[in-house]
């Protein structure tokens, strides 16, 4: 499978890639690393920090379709759609529709349940290894909820955590001011999550995962990959902007929201899209939760840090060039002074980032289908935080032909109708 003895050659370096490329050197490989070289681009640099243990609970649903209207509405809701992206996301729209029929969300979860149960057993040693424990902040996570009915409410989303093993406990009135007493009162029930960590800098932590890259011997190329160089059926390097070539036995591709541009250079189709969001970071917020927190019906995610108290959340469907939106930021702001009162700020500083995201809520783990020695391990929307060390372990897996403990069917490329297109030209 390995075309010859050249690196393997990974593309992008946040965390799937970054894990892709610690498990290859794990599996005795030369590995270089090649990425435009702005870590602020990466989704890794900008999310909420969540290892999201026992978030298997797939985006759509049948409950979507019902909703959409009043989400879209609602200028402090959880999705903004630019009108004019519209046509070009349509057909990813109905995907996402059709993921979310009953029996379509039971096996998507079970996915889901499959790498959630690995975060923590994968992270684990590239963490130790990079010596750098103190990233980690133990949970529980909070999920807010305005009272114990709208709780109710989550019916069979709720019985998909239980079902996961989901380990939790339930506050209400007293019990969880006592937990979080920054909490407004609107707020009156909430799930404790046991087994969620927070990861207190995400850019920390890739640093130091570039920094254990490199002390093994890996090399970062800073390049845009466009295409690739074949030899017979299999690739033989990577074609960057610049015009060289990077020579490669084996390939990961691993970038991101962009991912889809290099699968088409394939001649696969991939339905990825971006599903935009935003955070600020609010160095001095005067208050500080003791915890990591999520409202979900307001799609919005809050995490003390090591530089502050970060906002995160919403969803945007405006493509990969359209400028960001800030009024979605100064939102989450909003949304966070109703949740603690009396939150400070001053000095916040705003980002947009890009999650990959496919309509089924699964990455694509799997082999290019036109060349064997190209792995795609793209397109964790959500979770990509929480799964990119075990996706990294599984791609790494499929480059050595090492046998993995996992069910990968569900991440294939094929259930995007066989996956190959009759185009083999790169393509925005
Ligand atoms: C606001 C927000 C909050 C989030 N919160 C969480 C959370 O709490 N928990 C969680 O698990 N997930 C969360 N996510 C999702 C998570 O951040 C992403 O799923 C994850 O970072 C994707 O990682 P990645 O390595 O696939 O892609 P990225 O991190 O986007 O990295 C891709 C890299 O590839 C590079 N690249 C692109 N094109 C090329 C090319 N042609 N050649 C070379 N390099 C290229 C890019 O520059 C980039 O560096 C959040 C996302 C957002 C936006």
């Amino acid at each position: 499978m390995m075309a010859s003895s050249a690196p393997v050659v990974v593309i992008g370096s946040g965390f799937v890639g970054l894990g892709s490329a610690l498990h290859l050197q794990r599996d005795g490989h030369d590995v270089v690393l090649l990425d435009p070289g702005d870590p602020t681009r990466a989704a890794s640099y900008g999310n909420a920090g969540h290892l999201a243990v026992g978030e298997v609970v797939p985006l759509s649903g049948p409950h979507v379709l019902r909703a959409l209207p009043r989400w879209l509405a609602d200028p402090l809701g959880p999705l903004a759609l630019r009108l004019r992206y519209l046509p070009r996301l349509t057909p990813w729209l109905l995907r996402f529709l059709r993921a979310g029929r009953m029996s379509e969300v039971e096996r998507i979860s079970a996915a889901m349940a499959a790498l959630c149960d690995r975060i923590a057993l994968d992270y684990q040693p590239l963490i130790e290894e990079a010596g750098i424990q103190d990233v980690l902040r133990p949970g529980p996570h909070l999920r807010l909820y305005a009272s114990r009915a709208a709780w109710e409410a989550e019916g069979w989303r709720w019985s998909l955590r239980v079902k996961s093993g989901f380990r939790h406990e339930l506050l209400e009135g007293e019990a969880l001011r006592a937990k979080e007493p920054a909490l407004a009162s609107s707020i009156g029930f909430a799930v404790a999550s046991l087994d969620r960590l927070t990861v207190g800098d995400p850019l920390r932590l890739l640093t130091a995962f570039r920094t254990l890259f490199r002390a093994r011997g890996g090399r970062e190329v800073t390049g845009t990959a466009t295409g690739f160089t074949h030899h017979g059926a299999l690739v033989s390097g990577v074609a960057c902007a610049d015009g060289h070539v990077e020579p490669a036995s084996a390939v990961v591709v691993a970038a991101g929201a962009w991912s889809h541009r290099l699968a088409r250079a394939l001649g696969d189709r991939v339905p990825l899209e971006t599903e935009r969001g935003y955070h600020v970071m609010l160095p001095d917020p005067g208050i500080m939760p003791r915890h990591s927190m999520s409202h979900v019906e307001r799609g919005f995610a809050l995490s003390p840090m090591e530089q502050g108290l970060r906002l995160a959340g919403t969803v945007e469907f405006a493509g990969l060039t359209a400028p960001p939106n800030w009024d979605r930021a100064r939102n989450l702001m909003t949304i966070a002074q109703s949740l603690i009162p009396g939150l400070k700020t001053e000095g916040h500083r705003f980002w947009m980032g890009h999650r990959p995201s496919l309509p089924d809520s699964l990455p694509v783990i799997d082999r290019a289908s036109s060349a064997r020695n190209v792995i795609y391990a793209f397109g964790h929307g959500h979770m990509g935080l929480s799964w990119g060390a075990t996706t990294g372990r599984l791609a790494a897996g499929l480059v050595s032909g090492r046998p993995t403990n996992l069910d990968l069917s569900p991440f294939r490329l094929s259930r995007f109708s066989g996956g190959r297109s009759e185009t083999a030209s790169a393509s925005p």
